[in-house]
């Protein structure tokens, strides 16, 4: 697995490279703006022109892009679902100018319609999307979600239908991320190599993109969405070391959104060694230097 965290792009977006590089990281997540507010400041050519020149030299191999939490493409509600769709294509767009290779989304939350209705109205956003658009190197990855409340995700075949309903466009695929699919009810704990046959046939594991990586503060079948430090919530230690050393999943990120203190004792750096330290035999992986954190 490409290990990663999400870092911030505070005093400027290209300074992601080196808070990620700080951290030990192979692969980082960003927002490009405010995840809790509509407005975003323009990507202009000088700052996409930034960005990627730190990425040219830098030994991160993968960028992914977090959509805002304001977004619902699920909704019922005509005028707020008009103004989630245009937000999301300026999400896919600024995504695609900074040169990001995947732009992960929650599918949304829905009340007073049935979850059919909600995933059409879902796979309508992503029609209109893509007419927006047009043609984009960036994927759009569905993320499993815990299920809270009315909330699509927390099943895999949700993913799936969407999916599917976008025919073979490879333009999509799939986030899968620990807590959510665990307070879900998927018990990676007791039964690791069922949950992703699951994943298999209601997905596909070769749709499968990006992991986020993060332990649960709640039980299996919570529905509570709390992410915990690795190796110290209720999936534990030994699901993680059997993630890391998961041949299927070699080169996909998998990137850190756990509650860390960032300070020198508790940080994104501390909890990617402690993954480092899960992963069997050699280091192929030369180019980072681990030296801080250990
Ligand atoms: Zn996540
Ligand atoms: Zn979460």
């Amino acid at each position: 697995m490409l290990l990663g965290a999400h870092v911030s792009i505070a005093s400027g977006m290209y300074k992601a490279f080196e808070r990620g590089e700080g951290f030990g990281c192979e692969a980082i997540q960003i927002f490009t703006k405010s995840a809790r507010q509509w407005a975003a400041k323009e990507i202009t050519d000088e700052i996409a022109a930034a960005f990627k020149e730190a990425r040219s030299s830098s030994p991160i191999e993968k960028v992914v892009v977090h959509d805002s939490y304001l977004i619902n493409l699920a909704g019922q509600d005509q005028e707020r679902w008009e103004k989630s769709v245009d937000a999301f294509i300026v999400e896919v767009e600024r995504a695609e100018l900074v040169g990001a290779d995947y732009l992960v989304l929650h599918p949304g939350y829905y009340k007073e319609a049935t979850r059919q209705e909600a995933l059409d109205r879902v796979v309508e956003a992503f029609g209109k999307t893509l007419d927006a658009v047009g043609k984009v190197n960036v994927m759009i990855l569905v993320e499993n979600t815990a299920g809270m409340g009315h909330g699509l995700g927390a099943e895999f075949f949700d993913t799936g239908d969407l999916l599917d309903a976008m025919g073979d466009d490879t333009r999509f695929g799939g986030c899968f991320d620990t807590c959510h699919a665990f307070v879900a009810g998927h018990d990676l704990v007791s039964d690791y190599d069922g949950v992703f046959s699951k994943y298999d046939d209601e997905v596909g594991l070769e749709r499968l993109k990006v992991f986020h990586l993060n332990d649960a503060l709640f039980k299996v079948g919570s529905g509570k969405d709390r992410h915990s430090r690795i190796g110290e919530g209720f999936i534990g230690a030994d699901v993680f070391t059997k993630l890391v050393n998961d041949n299927r999943f070699k080169s996909i990120p998998g990137i850190l959104e756990t509650p860390v203190e960032n300070d020198e004792n508790d940080s994104y750096g501390h909890e990617i060694v402690k993954l480092r330290s899960y992963v069997k035999g050699k280091n192929t992986r030369k180019k980072i230097d681990w030296g801080e954190y250990e």
